[in-house]
């Protein structure tokens, strides 16, 4: 029993804050140490159907607001601007600190890779699937600004080959149609990385 007069414990400090990043609008920063292997965060958000989540992307005027959704394994995605949290504002680095894991229950959370010092930006690798055309100026909004070394210069996720043989397409017209019908920026968790 602890007497009246003895103070409680601290409150444990939350893992994280939100605030502007130099990389890409609001980032997320350690508010402590973390250390690897932590799970940090759950990425939160409503549970929607692929379909449902083109409806939204066009609705907001395509991906260029930034609007992520996460691809689960069973062909959902989670919206994290529909009843998110903070987790949404991790930005992307091609040299990450953290990896998003796709848990058995089809929730995705946020681990960290390694060491993490406090007031370090926390970030994970997207890859960033965008299923329209990767024109000019899509590529200039999904363009890499982390920093890092091997920085790839872009989020974006190479796109998948095609199953038929697709013709040669000329070069991309001046005025990119990034506000076709079946835009979705779709993040997809990376597998852990090894080592
Ligand atoms: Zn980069």
């Amino acid at each position: 029993m602890s007497s009246a007069s003895q103070p409680e414990n601290p409150p444990v400090p939350p893992a994280f804050r939100v605030e502007r990043s130099s990389v890409h609008g609001n980032g997320v920063f350690a508010q402590r140490d973390i250390a690897p292997g932590e799970r940090i965060v759950e990425y939160g958000g409503r549970e929607i159907t692929w379909d449902e989540a083109q409806l939204r992307a066009e609705v907001q005027g395509g991906p260029h607001n930034h609007t992520f959704f996460f691809s689960l394994a069973n062909g959902n995605v989670i919206d994290g601007g529909d009843h998110g949290n903070e987790a949404r504002y991790i930005n992307h680095s091609c040299e990450p600190n953290c990896e998003a894991i796709e848990e058995e229950d089809g929730r995705i959370f946020i681990y960290a890779l390694y060491d993490i010092r406090q007031d370090e930006e926390l970030s994970y690798s997207y890859p960033l699937i965008y299923e329209g055309r990767h024109t000019p100026a899509i590529k200039r909004a999904f363009a890499c600004r982390c920093g890092a070394a091997n920085c790839s210069g872009t989020m974006l996720a190479p796109k998948p080959r095609k199953r038929r043989p697709k013709a040669v397409t000329p070069d991309a017209p001046a005025v990119p149609a990034e506000y076709g019908p079946a835009l979705a920026a779709v993040q997809s968790p990376q597998p852990a990385a090894p080592g």
